[in-house]
């Protein structure tokens, strides 16, 4: 009886065991389903991802995001085959952001910018930074490897010099990636916001050099009075405002926490000479990066119109939210903080993200390897 006993409690339990391993079977197949369906399409794109900060690293976290959500830039990366896949060599920072952008688009968790930083040669990333700086150093290591991210953002400038007294006009072609516009107001009122627009006005009027601003004339091979023009002989796709918040004083920097006003839409003249009549060009504004604090340190966060539901998004490192509807109605938004600007094109091409299905074979195997690779790592964890 005891042998019986023995038996029938070494069955349950069997029996047991084996439904535990048929519930962990079925459990692990509909994850599986689950997963692959997340996989194949991008994620809901109603609650974008954050980033994780390493530290001070909010600079690069708000300019990533922008960027990510820069109209035709992903689109772009995701169809660029970097060049160590081509012709032997490490990868360089378009796979690097190319990895970072499949986690923002097909992700769960906020990822890390960690190999971004270790490309762009950060070693320190408790030392906070500049976006304006970060935003030239990383389009520019961009540039070295593919020449049409990099033409997104370049601007083609003329300086036209021309001495008073001879009429010798003197051409300083200029190539930037991005406008740094002064936001003192020339005749100072303390009620009224500085707009994006004045500023851009002040920029492109012509200025009077005389006295200690006098320029050397070849011509004339003497310091003449002379008047100093600039214009936009080509406007790139995507147009980068600095606000100059930073300006010398005394012995050190200062920051300017002066109210700007920024319009969503942008007019800028292009020409290809300064008598010609200029064509202009529509802007809208789709991104702004803000600083909080002062010359010794602070804190960016990002605020971004997505071109997939035309809703305004605040992105604060790992944490993102939609900004309240009323916002999104505004024409103009008047900020103290408005640090970095991003305007597209109006008649440029506004793509959705491209389905895994579009893209080429070299994208859709990273974007299989970067996701098996985090899914392991969440597993490990
Ligand atoms: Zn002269």
């Amino acid at each position: 009886m005891r042998g019986w006993g023995r038996m029938w409690i070494f069955g349950s339990c069997a029996v047991l065991a084996l439904l535990c391993l048929y519930q962990c079977y079925r459990k692990r197949k509909q994850r599986k389903i689950l997963d692959a369906k997340l996989r194949n399409s991008p994620r809901n794109r109603s609650a974008y991802l954050g980033l994780r900060n390493q530290g001070s690293t909010c600079y690069l976290n708000s300019l990533l995001q922008c960027l990510f959500l820069a109209p035709n830039f992903t689109n772009i990366l995701f169809n660029y085959i970097p060049s160590h896949f081509r012709i032997w060599g490490q990868p360089g920072i378009v796979y690097q952001l190319q990895k970072l952008f499949i986690n923002l688009q097909y992700g769960r968790t906020a990822p890390s910018t960690q190999e971004i930083t270790d490309s762009l040669g950060i070693n320190n990333v408790h030392q906070p930074q500049d976006v304006e700086k970060y935003f030239r150093h990383l389009v520019n290591k961009i540039g070295e490897e593919s020449g049409e991210i990099l033409q997104l953002f370049v601007l083609d400038m003329v300086h036209c010099i021309r001495c008073e007294r001879c009429d010798k006009k003197t051409i300083l072609p200029n190539c930037m990636l991005s406008l740094p516009l002064s936001i003192q107001q020339p005749h100072s009122s303390l009620t009224d916001a500085f707009s994006v627009k004045d500023a851009l006005d002040n920029f492109l009027k012509q200025k009077e050099l005389t006295g200690e601003n006098k320029c050397y004339c070849d011509l004339c091979e003497s310091k003449q009075d002379a008047s100093s023009l600039f214009y936009f002989k080509y406007l790139p796709k995507i147009l980068v405002i600095i606000l100059k918040r930073y300006e010398f004083y005394n012995t050190s920097f200062r920051k300017l926490h002066d109210k700007v006003s920024v319009p969503c839409e942008l007019t800028v003249p292009q020409s290809s000479s300064t008598e010609e009549n200029a064509i202009q060009c529509m802007y809208n504004l789709f991104a702004i990066c803000h600083h909080h604090g002062g010359v010794r340190g602070g804190h960016y966060v990002a605020e971004i119109n997505s071109f997939e539901d035309n809703h305004w998004y605040h992105f604060n490192d790992a944490a993102v939210c939609k900004i309240i509807e009323e916002e999104n109605l505004l024409d103009t938004k008047i900020s103290d903080t408005a640090y970095l600007l991003m305007y597209h094109q109006q008649n440029a091409h506004i793509p959705s993200f491209l389905e895994k299905n579009q893209l080429n074979s070299y994208m859709q195997n990273l974007i299989d390897e970067t996701l098996r690779r985090c899914e392991n790592h969440i597993f490990l964890v």
